[in-house]
């Protein structure tokens, strides 16, 4: 009894190991998702809605909200915020410190086997790349995992009804500052797929052959989006999230005409988070392809690994980048637009 208590605890605590740093896309990346949405939405019903909801926020900042309250820290009984990055000012006023606060108490320890910040848990998952769909009969998907928020959070927006459970959504704003957020994220090909590691650096797919055991894969297989493997440059997770410099953080007339020549999702609202998981997955498996991989090393506790074709690689992500931010943006004004126009 004892021991299969302890197995279910340990189940529990593998689903929702922390990933450590990782923002996908960084700032840089979000607020460009964000622009080209707000672009997209201008002198629009939608724009006008978004605004009454976000108040004082446009999208490209929205975008960013979610990774600031990873500066909310628990003392006790206490949540407090401290200023870790410039691109979070926006959210310093009185009222806006007190909602990241709030927000992060009620998503501190709400997840399975939640040891504290919870909401972490809410910007990934980590389904294989021999998958070609989300489902949540797979490895690396959870009760929060980024679909499942993201699906809670179109809810509340739709309702304006709150949820409590598995996360905690407390109102409108609370939702849609979450889905500029977790749009971005959903398009950064390793924040959906992953890669699983045996020791010895070769891939393993954890859901074949059926019924392997998942502790033991959370533990010595799952490379966490990336960051698990160090290539030339940082952990790999890193090297996608960083956009070229140069792109800015401004929806130019390139990225908006791009934006607007995207095929629209055109499904119901429900399914779309699920659809583009789907397409993420597909996604990873070009991004995780072209990597010689060493064997694990204990002491960094990572999988060293390099690019086959360190030009090829390069020109291969950043084209990759460039449609997924603007596919997110994109998507971003749609699902706005799906929700408001009903
Ligand atoms: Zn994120």
């Amino acid at each position: 009894m004892k021991k299969l208590l302890m197995l279910a605890l340990l189940a529990a605590v593998a689903c929702v190991v922390p990933r450590g740093p990782a923002r996908a896309w960084e700032y840089q990346g979000h607020e460009l998702v964000g622009a080209i949405a707000d672009a997209l939405l201008a002198n629009t019903a939608s724009g006008q809605q978004m605004k009454q909801v976000l108040g004082a926020y446009t999208l490209n900042k929205a975008a960013m909200w979610a990774d600031c309250v990873r500066a909310v820290h628990r003392d006790g009984n206490r949540f407090e915020y401290r200023r870790r990055d410039a691109e979070c000012a926006p959210f310093e006023t009185a009222d806006e410190r007190a909602r990241m606060e709030d927000y992060a108490r009620r998503n501190w320890d709400n997840c399975d086997g939640g040891q504290g910040g919870c909401h972490t848990t809410y910007h990934y998952a980590d389904v294989a790349r021999f998958q070609d769909h989300y489902s949540e009969r797979f490895v690396g998907t959870f009760r929060t995992d980024i679909v499942q928020t993201l699906g809670y959070a179109i809810q509340v927006l739709q309702t304006g009804q709150p949820v409590r459970q598995p996360v905690n959504i407390k109102d409108a704003k609370e939702a849609l500052l979450i889905i500029a957020h977790l749009m971005g994220d959903m398009h950064q090909p390793l924040h959906v797929g992953a890669l699983y590691l045996r020791r010895d650096g070769v891939e393993m797919n954890p859901d074949q052959p059926a019924g392997q055991n998942h502790v033991v894969i959370e533990r010595d297989n799952a490379t966490r989006g990336g960051n698990s493997i160090a290539v030339p440059g940082g952990p790999l997770h890193h090297v996608w999230d960083a956009l070229p410099e140069a792109w800015g953080v401004r929806a130019t007339p390139e990225f908006v005409a791009a934006a607007r020549a995207m095929p629209l999702t055109r499904a119901q609202i429900d399914m779309q988070p699920r659809l583009w998981a789907s397409e993420t997955i597909r996604q990873s498996k070009v991004a995780l392809e072209g990597l010689t991989i060493q064997p694990y090393n204990e002491h960094d506790k990572k999988w060293p690994a390099s690019f086959r074709d360190p030009d090829g690689y390069r020109r291969m992500r950043e084209a990759m980048q460039r449609e997924q931010v603007v596919k997110a943006g994109r998507r971003l004004a749609e699902l706005l637009d799906d929700i408001w126009r009903r």
